[in-house]
């Protein structure tokens, strides 16, 4: 992603994609100390837009890094990287971090907080999952306590226990995998939340100690302008043999049908492509 034309937006100013860098001692890099968001623009307008821009304030209010540009600084940063790289539909990522600066211990209270912000085309995050069904493995790192990490910040220490799980996923030959919590509920999946459907209601786990995710509160939405009740509630890993469908719903991964989980399979059935359906005409309504 480093070779290439474009402009990415840093700290105010539009620089050369390839000369979009940060020094090797950036606080960020060593102490996880950083924040972003993954939007989609459709027809060339970011879905969500605003409420994602809160998202990255919030989170860095989270992590103790409060973020040195306003809600509306961070809007028109998002709208002109698009204009001027000439995009229309697109994947936007935000990222703030500490970087480097006077200290280079754990504290960062020194160092610049920065933040940049690129876009790129971006296709379907599973591949052909969206007709025939993702399939996921069961990840063995689980979700974190609330008390051990900020888990409704959308920061990057996060990701790391979701980078390890997708890549023994995927060397197993799944395509992502699906994480039980710290207390061994269902949680999600590495970068989407999960939903479940049984007898025609839906059953999504409680956000408590994970990203309550944009796309999810969409979802859910959704499901209740059709009058399909909603159960969000802590789910026992013994209850996954029991649900008939299943789809993730992410930035990225859009609303993606899942087809199995472990040894648990599950139909690609009608609510779970009417959901898929309607969430692709809703982001370009
Ligand atoms: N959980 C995790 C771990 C994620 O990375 C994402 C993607 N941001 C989500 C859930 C879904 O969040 P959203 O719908 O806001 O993109």
């Amino acid at each position: 992603y480093d070779d290439r034309d474009g402009k990415i937006w840093m700290d105010g100013e539009l620089v050369d994609w390839r000369n979009a860098q940060v020094h090797i001692l950036t606080h960020a890099m060593h102490y996880a100390s950083s924040v972003f968001e993954g939007e989609r623009a459709y027809g060339g307008s970011i879905f969500r837009s605003r409420q994602h821009s809160e998202r990255l304030v919030a989170s860095g209010a989270a992590i103790d890094m409060p973020l040195p540009w306003t809600v509306d600084e961070i809007e028109a940063a998002k709208q002109q990287v698009l204009s001027v790289n000439g995009l229309s539909d697109a994947y936007v990522r935000a990222v703030a971090w500490r970087g480097a600066g006077e200290d280079m211990g754990v504290s960062s209270m020194r160092n610049p907080v920065r933040l940049a912000v690129a876009a790129w085309e971006w296709g379907a995050y599973y591949g052909d999952a969206k007709t025939r069904g993702a399939r996921l493995d069961i990840a063995k790192w689980k979700r974190p306590s609330p008390e051990t990490i900020p888990s409704h910040a959308k920061a990057a220490g996060l990701y790391m226990i979701c980078t390890m799980s997708k890549h023994a996923a995927e060397a197993k030959g799944f395509s992502d995998a699906m994480m039980f919590d710290y207390r061994g509920y269902v949680a999600e999946a590495t970068g989407a939340n999960i939903f479940f459907v049984k007898d025609g209601e839906v059953h999504t786990p409680l956000p408590d100690c994970f990203l309550n995710g944009i796309t999810r509160q969409t979802v859910i939405g959704m499901l209740h302008e059709r009058q399909i009740k909603v159960h969000e509630r802590h789910i026992e890993p013994s209850e996954l043999e029991s649900f008939e469908q299943c789809w993730l719903t992410g930035t990225a991964a859009e609303v993606t049908p899942v087809g199995e989980i472990g040894p648990y399979g599950f139909e690609v059935g009608a609510l779970a492509r009417e959901m898929v359906e309607s969430y692709e005409s809703l982001v370009r309504s």
